[in-house]
């Protein structure tokens, strides 16, 4: 015989997989002496078999739910629809994980016309009597018979309003009989048939209502948002009543061992006086705050705290704890895990280590690394109460203010000026980066969370929305219009790129910091963690940053965001059009102080921490203008015949852009094949460095250059490139007479690449996989066409198990990336490897780089927190693994 019911006092909270984890909880709760109402849990199981028997509860399960509640009747000395003395009992949904808004409790069940008159006389108060039943009519309406609970509140104002009362207090123990008639009637008229009044069938009904609601819309929606897989069913617990509105002796009310919001360690919630259940969630009636409790019932308040610090104690975390109070005797319903923000999250983890609750891994492990995004962008002020213009799509989160500007150049001159800018587009191409690099943050009307300028924002830690569709932008006017409000160029506004809104004027903020908790927590990761942690940043103010957050050097300095600059674009632009060597060279001459200024401030920036620099990546064509746009321009001055000189240079401009232009950029003529085509290129960048190098070097700052050759995929490209970055480097130290030392190594962003890594390893002193080029190479997926266009799709459809950009693809590109270590390392043992790429910041991602051997994880500097508590815990996570193994193989 399979047992699928379990009286409270035969679980425990191991058993949250068979009871869920209300029932888990509550038999725990019993279990440890508490005072909770008895009652049982029908097991997950149970669940399970009820759809494989084609939704029906088997004659086993139905015979021991009977066993059950023969036991919880003997030891309540109660009977369910016992007319004297009747047992009412509390139907309650219960996953494993708990599902907020799966199904609705029934409570006060096996009330019919028969037991409310033994309620009624038990009590002596009739008016509880009758108000109770009618509560349970309307719930058990609505949760099982699905009838609107509309027309029961429509009902009920009705009588009221004829009563002339302006309060539910006010009914009469006759007026309540009243509306139970109407509610009556009303079931009558939608279900065809009379409401139940057997007790059995009552409970019978809940229960399958209970296993219906596990695929309900709302809970298989649920289920995919949070990834709880479907086969695990829910538990019904089975739980007999207690009393809250039985007076002004009772009450009922929800509280929290510690602050939710802040982390401080003091009870936080809520009470109703007179109340049951669910009235203070409904938000009927405003509950009093807790503390209020200590004056109105002294003794169940000391005994509720007591009961909060025990608990607590117990499952060594916060907990989130429902309480009811009958008569003046307290009764506690729930326990669980307490919800939390990110920065209570980190207060409590870290005090409860001093309390020494817990010890410091078990902190570490507490915090979610992926709510920290919440923590490192400035924020709107908590208390400030919000009125938006409209909502768009949190594509990064952070709040700022700024002047509303429209144009990317506008917007960098402006920002010069020290204004600070929102940049509003109707979408952003690679062509606004620096107006998104000028501005405090970026709103777009169309494209989703994954567009350029949400990828882009994201990178460097700043505020965006996209898709705002409600705007309706005019770039002539300079205006963007929210129905038939205008704001114009130069007007206010204020974003919160975590919720999406868009409000106009300055709002209360507060700037974004590590508190004294997580840098202490942080600390402690530090000590865990076998991983590096570097940024990937592209000039000072990022290294900056990166340093103040934690990286242990810059693991991707990208040299062509440092082309981008408008000043510089021109110089670039002269660099690719060049007909001639010698015009080439006059332009690159020109480029080299530009880049060796930048590299001078990011490595002294770092002070010493190690830095990879990649030389030029991109296809050239990304720096010249737009192909159709320049076509329309040379079309207008042939037309006009006015400007020859002019027209001259657009049509060359147009020429060299056509000839530039390719077929599939991503695999085009970018990475090591500019260098290996185009060395002047290579040997300007490299010459960059090393005076930059010496410069630092002369001010007395150590430096630690690493040089990086991107998108090699043949050994003979590595050797060519690292021999050309020698000679400019012999050169260089000739004449400054310094003698540096630096690494050349390479990106393993091709399949080729890794596949090949012991031949590249010879020519290598350093490996970076990276890993969003290499997944795009793996999957032969191009990253915009693929998030604009299927990728969506792909993953709503369970094609793929999630965006392999955001998460990296273990099985395949991670594959590719253990094949480069193992082959690698062959050749060179202790060959330094790396990951850069967004996947460096991501925890899942994190936790098999540091499964595979590598040696650190480069990510923007803004998710470098983010990685070293990742890493941490990844550190943690196998070490307790191993330990379960040892522990194994001893038995
Ligand atoms: P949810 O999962 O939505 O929180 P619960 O099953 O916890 O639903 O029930 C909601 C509320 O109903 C509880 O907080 C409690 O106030 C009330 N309740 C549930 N069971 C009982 C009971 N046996 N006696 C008194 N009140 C109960
Ligand atoms: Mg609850
Ligand atoms: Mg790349």
């Amino acid at each position: 015989m399979n047992k699928f019911v379990y009286m409270f006092d035969e679980g425990n909270s191991e058993k949250k997989e068979l009871l869920g984890g209300k029932g888990a909880n509550l038999a725990e709760m019993t279990r440890i002496g508490l005072p909770v109402p008895y009652g049982f849990t029908i097991s997950t199981e149970a669940c399970n078999s009820y759809y494989q028997e084609g939704k029906s509860i088997s004659t086993e399960i139905e015979l021991q739910v009977l066993d059950a509640l023969h036991n919880l009747e003997e030891k309540t000395g109660k009977k369910l629809g016992d007319p004297i003395n009747p047992l009412l009992v509390s139907v309650r949904s219960g996953a494993v994980f708990s599902m907020p808004g799966m199904m609705d409790t029934v409570l006060n069940l096996g009330m019919n016309d028969e037991t409310v008159e033994g309620m009624a006389r038990l009590t002596t108060n009739p008016r509880f009597a009758y108000d109770s039943y009618r509560r349970f009519i309307q719930m058990f309406s609505n949760v099982v018979l699905n009838i609107d609970s509309f027309y029961f509140e429509q009902f009920l104002e009705e009588v009221r309003e004829e009563k002339g009362y302006s309060s539910d207090p006010e009914m009469t123990a006759e007026n309540w009989q009243e509306v139970i008639k109407g509610y009556k009637e009303i079931v009558k008229k939608h279900t065809k048939s009379i409401f139940p009044e057997n007790p059995k069938d009552q409970l019978f009904l809940s229960i399958k209502a209970v296993f219906d609601s596990w695929n309900n819309q709302r809970a298989i929606v649920y289920r995919r948002l949070h990834k709880i897989p479907d086969h695990l069913g829910t538990a019904v617990n089975i739980q007999s009543m207690v009393f809250g509105n039985m007076g002004n002796d009772s009450g009922t009310g929800v509280a929290f061992t510690r602050n939710p919001s802040t982390g401080e360690s003091k009870l936080y919630g809520e009470y109703l006086i007179n109340a049951q259940g669910e009235d203070v969630v409904a938000g009927i009636r405003t509950p009093n705050p807790i503390a209020t409790l200590r004056n109105e019932m002294p003794e169940v308040y000391q005994q509720f705290v007591e009961t909060c610090h025990l608990l607590e104690k117990h499952y060594q975390d916060m907990q989130d704890i429902e309480f009811t109070v009958e008569r003046g005797k307290l009764f506690i319903l729930q326990t669980r895990t307490g919800k939390r923000t990110a920065q209570a999250a980190i207060r409590i983890a870290v005090e409860l280590v001093e309390e020494q609750i817990i010890g410091k891994k078990e902190a570490i492990l507490r915090v979610d690394p992926d709510q920290l995004n919440q923590l490192l962008h400035r924020r709107i002020d908590d208390s400030y109460e919000r009125k938006p213009l409209t909502k768009g799509l949190p594509a990064s989160p952070g709040a700022a203010t700024g002047k509303v500007v429209f144009d990317a150049d506008e917007a960098e001159a402006l920002a010069k000026d020290g204004e600070r800018i929102i940049l509003v587009r109707p979408e952003t191409t690679p062509d606004d980066i620096h107006g998104i690099v000028a501005a405090q943050a970026t709103i777009t009307s169309r494209g989703g969370m994954t567009s350029h300028a949400a990828v882009v924002a994201r990178g460097m830690g700043k505020a965006c929305i996209c898709g705002c569709e409600s705007l309706d932008i005019d770039l002539k006017l300079k205006q963007f219009k929210v129905g038939d409000i205008i704001v114009n160029q130069g007007d206010i506004v204020t974003i919160d790129g975590s919720t999406g809104e868009i409000m106009f004027g300055e709002v209360p903020m507060i700037e974004p910091q590590l508190s004294d908790e997580f840098q202490l927590l942080l600390a402690w990761a530090d000590g865990e963690r076998k991983l590096g942690v570097r940024a990937n940043a592209d000039n000072p103010e990022d290294a900056k940053k990166a340093l103040e957050f934690g990286a242990g050097g810059i693991g991707l300095c990208r040299t062509e965001h440092m082309f981008m600059d408008a000043a510089r674009i021109p110089i670039v632009q002269e660099m690719i059009l060049a007909e001639t060597y010698e015009e080439r060279e006059a332009a690159l001459n020109k480029l080299l102080p530009m880049q060796q200024e930048d590299f001078e401030g990011i490595f002294e920036a770092m002070q010493g921490n190690p830095v990879t620099i990649r030389l030029l990546d991109p296809p050239l064509h990304e720096f010249l203008p737009d192909k159709e746009e320049l076509l329309v321009e040379v079309t207008k001055l042939q037309m006009t015949e006015s400007n020859f000189k002019e027209l001259k240079d657009k049509e060359q401009l147009l020429r060299k852009v056509r000839q530039l232009h390719e077929f599939n950029p991503m695999l085009g003529h970018r990475g090591c094949r500019l260098g290996m085509i185009h060395p002047e290129i290579y040997v300007m960048q490299a010459k960059a460095i090393f005076y930059a190098i010496a410069n630092v070097k002369e001010k007395g700052i150590d430096v630690k250059p690493e040089i990086m050759i991107p998108l090699v995929g043949h050994v003979n490209e590595l050797k060519e490139m690292r021999q050309l970055v020698i000679n400019a480097g012999l050169q260089v130290m000739e004449e400054t007479g310094q003698e540096d030392d630096y690494l050349i190594g390479t990106m393993i962003e091709v399949p080729r690449a890794a596949l090949t890594a012991d031949q590249i390893a010879g020519e290598a002193d350093f490996f970076s996989f990276g890993t969003n080029d290499l997944t795009q190479t793996t999957f032969g997926y191009s990253r915009d066409d693929a998030e604009g266009k299927f990728l969506q799709a792909y993953i709503q459809n369970k094609v793929l198990p999630e965006n392999p950009f955001a998460s990296l693809d273990q099985e395949g590109v991670g594959k590719l990336i253990e094949t480069g270590i193992k082959l690698g390392r062959q050749t060179k043992p202790g060959l330094k490897m790396g990951v850069c790429g967004e996947h460096g910041g991501e925890k899942s991602s994190i936790q098999f780089c540091h499964d595979a051997g590598l040696d650190y994880v480069s990510c923007s500097p803004y998710r470098v927190p983010l990685a070293r508590l990742a890493a941490a815990q990844a550190a943690i996570k196998s070490e307790q693994k191993q330990d379960v193994n040892k522990f194994q193989a001893q038995m």
